[in-house]
């Protein structure tokens, strides 16, 4: 019975049934229209909903929206937030330090919906990576400057959820 079935594969192999299978099914779907994507040069639609990178915003006059109290690293489960703050000479209280340790963040979102003042959101963008140890940590200023560029999509989402929160 064994020496039947290594005739079979020796005289299959010599056929090349096998090629000749794999080609029969890359000729079935030759035609037939891609369920695939090139990317990066095109991209699958995201949903509204993505949480991708976080930001900082600012009000439009420039000043930072943060006012330090610390919500988003309190109810963060990742302990990915760390936030330092001082009183300025004008009495109101910022962030001397605000950093993320995207490493840690699970994008669960809870700090977006814990701020009292829109400041820190996440944008859709995800097309971000890290080579070594340290590559995610971003700092305050690191956060602002993602804010400053994606600041009129995130307008306009903050904008077309306004309804559902
Ligand atoms: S998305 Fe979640 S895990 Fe990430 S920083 Fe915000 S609260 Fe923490
Ligand atoms: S980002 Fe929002 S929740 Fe976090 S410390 Fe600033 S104001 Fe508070």
């Amino acid at each position: 019975m064994a020496t039947l079935s290594a005739i079979k594969d020796v005289l299959s192999s010599f056929m090349l049934a096998e090629l000749i299978k794999g080609m029969a099914v890359t000729g079935r779907h030759f035609l037939k229209p891609h369920i695939t994507i090139e990317y990066p040069e095109e991209k699958t639609p995201l949903s509204p909903r993505f949480r991708g990178l976080h930001a900082l915003r600012r009000y439009e006059n420039g000043e930072e929206r943060c006012i330090a109290c610390k919500l988003c690293e309190a109810v963060c489960p990742a302990l990915a937030i760390t936030i330092e703050s001082a009183q300025r000479a004008d009495g109101t209280r910022r962030t001397t330090r605000y950093d993320i340790d995207f490493a840690k963040c699970i994008y669960c979102g809870f700090c977006e919906e814990s701020c009292p003042v829109d400041s820190i959101v996440e944008t859709h963008f995800f097309e971000y990576h890290g080579e070594k140890r340290g590559d995610l940590y971003f700092t305050k200023d690191m956060l602002l400057a993602v804010g400053d560029r994606y600041e009129k999509e995130i307008a306009e989402r903050r904008a077309a959820d306004a309804p559902y929160r």
